[in-house]
């Protein structure tokens, strides 16, 4: 027993260093490329970083970093460092400095530190060639440049200082009418009143949405009169609201159905000039069949103290229109209609 143990114990001692040897020499294996080249200079429009590297194959990972300092971390795998300088000094708006680390597991880090007060950059990456005759290696270009600002809303003339309400109809656990491919009144209505609240706001109107999420406005089980009144009190609570603006899709039982509409409540003059506005613009802007400006006794126009107007856009149960109501492009186009006719509804005579 004692020399089965002797033998078991000398068998281990000799197979282990092996056992153990196994994934370092995998380790070993893997080719580490040598990082062999760098410079790094101004563009016409970013400060552009150049890393040479023996393997046009290497891998790498771009992280942006924004909480301790600013800086862009790229992360080549299998690399050292080679003779690169460690801490490199930049001369740029854009680029403080840079300190290329190698880890021990033969990562090498380029630390690219972004001035402080400079905004928000990009990274863009081109290979480029090898040049022998210039005894250029194989090099990454790491183009560092500031982000684009994102286009600004369009805006009309004639809101500023107003106060517009914007009701999206239905929304939360009543969907509206229901598209033959499933596009819902209630998502139509949200986009388009959300690209309306933009560009008013671009303009300098001030407004109140009666939702801007996916949600009923009194909560789910109400009855209609409860979430119809929920919608007209965000206007009442609303000061200096000065126009309440209603937006919907039409539905009817045959898929022919189709065009716009607008609707105010009989007997204010000032509705029925606001129906007619946004009538004449979104016939111009949506080019769909014009079914004209009609009264009718929707609760909120009729509950609510100013004047108030419903708009039905389109029809959702029409394949051709729903398609057109789903489209953001178009969604945006009838917004814009909305806020010209308002402006109008807010400058004319
Ligand atoms: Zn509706």
């Amino acid at each position: 027993m004692q020399a089965l143990k002797k033998l078991l114990f000398l068998s281990l001692c000799i197979l282990l260093p092996f056992a153990l040897a196994a994934p370092a020499e995998a380790a070993r294996q893997q080719p580490v490329h040598t990082l062999n080249y760098f410079q790094s200079y101004a563009t016409k429009d970013a400060w552009r970083v150049e890393i040479g590297v023996n393997a046009s194959d290497v891998k790498y990972e771009i992280r942006q970093k924004t909480l301790l300092r600013k800086e862009i971390v790229i992360d080549f795998d299998d690399t050292v460092r080679g003779e690169l300088k460690q801490h490199i000094a930049q001369k740029s708006d854009v680029v403080k400095d840079i300190r290329i680390d190698e880890t021990p597991d033969h990562h090498t880090e380029l630390h690219i530190a972004l001035q402080p007060d400079f905004g928000e950059v990009e990274v863009r990456v081109t290979a480029i060639d090898a040049d022998r005759r210039a005894h250029l290696p194989f090099r990454l270009a790491f183009d560092i440049y500031p982000k684009p600002a994102e286009p600004e809303a369009p805006s009309v003339d004639g809101v500023k200082g107003h106060t517009i309400v914007l009701d999206a109809g239905h929304g939360g656990s009543d969907t509206g009418a229901v598209g033959p491919s499933g596009v819902t009144e209630a998502s139509v209505t949200l986009a388009v009143t959300q690209d309306l609240q933009r560009i008013l706001e671009a303009s300098g109107a001030r407004t109140a949405m009666t939702r801007d999420t996916d949600v009923d406005v009194y909560g789910p089980n109400a009855t209609d009169g409860q979430e119809l009144q929920a919608r007209v009190d965000v206007g009442e609570r609303t000061s200096g609201a000065e126009v309440f603006l209603s937006i919907h899709c039409n539905a009817f039982s045959n898929a022919n159905a189709n065009g716009m509409e607008t609707y105010y409540c009989a007997g204010s003059s000032r509705a029925a000039r606001l129906a007619t506005l946004l009538n004449e613009e979104l016939s111009r802007a949506g080019g769909r069949r014009n079914r004209g400006v009609k009264t009718a006794n929707f609760y909120v126009m009729r509950h609510s103290s100013m004047p108030a107007s419903l708009v039905e856009l389109a029809f959702v149960t029409n394949p051709a229109e729903e398609a057109l109501l789903s489209d953001p492009d178009y969604q945006q186009q009838l917004a814009m209609a909305l806020a010209i006719g308002l402006s109008r509804y807010f400058t004319e005579r």
